[in-house]
Order: C-alpha cells, then sequence, then structure tokens
C-alpha cells in the first residue's frame, strides 16, 4: 500500500511520499516554481499565438499567391505520380519530381492554377531543360486532347483573383491532396 502513496515529483522528479491525495510536488518550493513553470509557458504560447498572428497579418498579396502555389503543385504531384514525366514519359513512382507548367506562372499568372496547365515533370526536363516544352506538347495532347491544348495555348486574361479568392483555393487544394493521399493509403492497404 505504502507504494501507492509514493509519486515523482512534478518539478524535480524525486521520488516521495505523498501527506496528501492529489499532492503532485515533493515540497511547497516545488510546488511555487512548478507553478511559475506553467506561467512561463503559458506567456510563451500566447506569444508564439501573437506572432502568428501578425504574421497573418501582414501577409502579402503576393505571400498568399506563394501559399496557393505550394497548395496547388503538391496536389499536382499527388495527382501525377502515378503518371510519367508529362515530358519525356519517365517513370515518376517514388522520385524527387515537379509539377511544370505548360504555360508559364511567369508569364501566364491566369493559368498558375489551371489543372490541365500543370503536370508531373520529371526534374531534368522541367530545370534542365526548361520545361521540355515540345515534347510537353506532344504528350499533352494524347493527355488532354488537342481542343484543350489550344484552349490554354489561347487563352488570356488579366483577372486577378482576391485574397480571399486565394485562400479559397489554397483550402480548397490542400484538402483535395489529402483526399489522394487517404486514397492511395487504401490502395496500399488492400
Ligand atoms: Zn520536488
Ligand atoms: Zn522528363
Amino acid at each position: 500500500m505504502a507504494k501507492l502513496n509514493k509519486r515523482k515529483c512534478i518539478h524535480c522528479k524525486t521520488v516521495f511520499q505523498k501527506q496528501q491525495p492529489l499532492q503532485s510536488a515533493c515540497s511547497y518550493k516545488c510546488a511555487i516554481a512548478h507553478a511559475k513553470e506553467l506561467e512561463e509557458k503559458k506567456k510563451q504560447r500566447e506569444w508564439m499565438k501573437r506572432k502568428k498572428q501578425l504574421r497573418f497579418e501582414t501577409m502579402t498579396h503576393k505571400d498568399y499567391l506563394k501559399l496557393l502555389q505550394i497548395a496547388f503543385n503538391t496536389f499536382i504531384r499527388h495527382r501525377d505520380e502515378r503518371k510519367g514525366c508529362v515530358s519525356c514519359g519517365t517513370s515518376l513512382l517514388g522520385k524527387k519530381f515537379d509539377a511544370g507548367h505548360y504555360r508559364s506562372v511567369g508569364s501566364s499568372p491566369h493559368l498558375r492554377v489551371d489543372e490541365n496547365n500543370c503536370h508531373g515533370q520529371c526534374v531534368h526536363c522541367n530545370r534542365d531543360q526548361h520545361g521540355n516544352l515540345i515534347e510537353y506538347r506532344k504528350r499533352l495532347i494524347k493527355r488532354i486532347g488537342i481542343q484543350e491544348v489550344e484552349r490554354i495555348e489561347n487563352y488570356q486574361s488579366d483577372l486577378k483573383l482576391s485574397i480571399p479568392e486565394i485562400q479559397e483555393l489554397t483550402k480548397h487544394y490542400r484538402k483535395e491532396s489529402k483526399l489522394l493521399i487517404d486514397k492511395r493509403k487504401l490502395i496500399e492497404n488492400e
């Protein structure tokens, strides 16, 4: 029975004999020290929260776009991980590969989150071959059809997404990625 009344001090970690059922510190000194520590942690947590909030409040349109692009590109990589590179056809499975835009985000920002304008692409084609666009076009036609390729090639717009629209899209693509990950897990477990 005596053993039941022993516990580790919440502060100094030495084992002590409890005098009261809910006693968690070996001494008054340790109890005070622990309370101070909790207070410090709480302040720290509040500061971290505030810091996060501040960062959020000072985010620019460009910052939001950056987050959207990350979410979208991640989605494309999950979508295309079992397809070959859109330009050279090499297998992408288990490799680090890029989400390569057919019309680049730099020159065609209005197509930055067009799902037919972006496909899994090996690092060699995307970075060393600058997109390997002639081969990209050939395989893109097979993948989405000439009509859709021409739509992308001819589509012009200077429409700008608002911050709430960008946030909505970011949320959407994060969710889509999660769905694809869950689906893959299901297949792998079968
Ligand atoms: Zn103690
Ligand atoms: Zn390639």
